[in-house]
């Protein structure tokens, strides 16, 4: 068997990053080099139906064993691109082993992994430790997922483990928003699915926002300044003054947990025309409501006090919360929960505060919550994670699909 370690050396040696200001499908065609590689692994592990699309997804099947044709059939899915903030090409891991629970130096950059900035670092003291060099992020996001996947795939195999249906879901542009945009459902025939993309190697997440996008549109009238008494509309100012009337403790440099925010992302403007945009976001959907309902309220009273057509507000959903699928069969959680359990782990749910591909898969027929990774410090030169962590979520794969459910 090849070590989970192993494998992720490997993914990380292909530069994957996905590209924001692409329209193609995957971004990045680079994204095809590790999707060639990961399509060779799963034929050679004997699965059927292994499928390298046009789009860059990659599929297979493990079928179920004798006698567990009658059990739902389960999927497991991360993607194999790497986030666009930060480099990840050249990716030159550092492998600690024995850490010993200190500031780590990155030797390409000269910084440090600093243990005041991540905590959790202090719980992986004994262990294998993989860093970067500091010029570069990991990619253990969600590379780490990938391997984890494959590895307990090959162990089930060669331990002859009885299962139902596993399917097996990798791909690209997560990280741009993209990656359950061309997920063939009509091929990847699971009753439930879990990512493997989260942090904490016991965690399984299943509540995220309720995210929408919200712009208003601010027209003015411009006349020579010496001129414009009771005459000038300025946009500009009249759009700093709607921005005044949201609440400062309902931004993300405000909230925790599960409070939302109006988080204003852009501004653009001038006497004539004026932009704000902004992104809503709140775990609850009658609060993530009434949020919509401000705006619009907003927008009727500029409206009423600079006149008709002064302000337009356009505003788009971006995604829900999995709660409300996943509340329906919370069998999927509970089957993770027991595996956590099974590997000495205290399961933990926090709400996740963003969106997961497999939030908008739950809302396409196929509920899916998120299993952690094992690592930290995503999209940037801080990531980490442990090999024990990676074995760990091995071992939590195995027991969720040696466990099937009775359709
Ligand atoms: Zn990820």
């Amino acid at each position: 068997m090849k070590a989970v370690n192993e494998r992720l050396l490997n993914y990380v040696s292909y530069w994957t990053t996905s590209d924001e200001n692409s329209s193609t499908t995957p971004s990045s065609s680079r994204e095809f080099e590790l999707a060639k590689v990961l399509e060779q692994e799963l034929k050679d592990l004997g699965l059927s139906k292994v499928l390298l699309d046009d789009n860059c997804y990659v599929y297979g099947l493990l079928p179920a064993t004798k006698g567990m044709e009658n059990t739902k059939s389960m999927g497991f899915i991360s993607h194999i691109d790497t986030a666009p903030d930060y480099s990840g090409k050249d990716v030159k891991p550092q492998i600690i082993e024995n850490y010993d629970g200190n500031d780590v130096l990155l030797k390409g950059s000269g910084d440090y992994l600093r243990v005041k900035d991540f905590p959790t670092l202090k719980t992986l003291k004994g262990r294998t430790l993989i860093t970067t060099d500091g010029t570069t992020l990991l990619g253990a996001d969600d590379k780490a997922g990938v391997a984890e996947i494959i590895t307990a795939i090959e162990y089930i195999i060669e331990n002859n483990i009885p299962h139902g249906d596993i399917w097996v879901g990798f791909t690209p542009d997560e990280e741009i928003g993209a990656g359950s945009d061309h997920f063939d459902l009509d091929y990847f025939k699971a009753d439930f699915a879990y990512t493997v993309d989260g942090d904490y190697e016991g965690e399984v997440a299943y509540e995220n926002f309720n995210a929408a996008s919200a712009v208003f549109t601010f027209t003015g009238k411009n006349v020579h300044p010496g001129e414009a008494k009771d005459i000038m509309k300025n946009s500009a100012l009249i759009a700093c003054q709607l921005a005044n009337e949201l609440p400062n403790t309902e931004t993300p440099a405000t909230t925790e947990g599960r409070e939302g925010f109006y988080h204003l992302i852009d501004m653009k403007g001038d006497v004539a025309s004026t932009t704000l945009t902004y992104i809503v976001r709140d775990h609850d959907m009658d609060s993530f409501n009434h949020r919509l309902d401000v705006l619009k309220s907003l927008e009727e009273k500029y409206n009423s006090i600079y006149g008709e057509n002064t302000v337009k507000l356009e505003t788009s959903i971006s995604y829900n919360n999995m709660l409300s699928i996943i509340e329906k069969h919370m069998y999927i959680v509970d089957l993770a929960k027991k595996a956590i359990s099974s590997v000495g782990l205290e399961p933990i749910s926090r709400p996740v505060r963003g969106g997961t591909d497999g939030a908008m898969l739950s809302f396409k027929g196929l509920p899916c919550p998120n299993l952690g990774t094992g690592g930290y410090g995503f999209h940037g030169p801080y990531e980490h994670i442990s090999v024990e962590a990676m074995e760990t979520v091995v071992k939590i794969i195995v027991d969720i699909a040696s466990n099937p459910i009775e359709k």
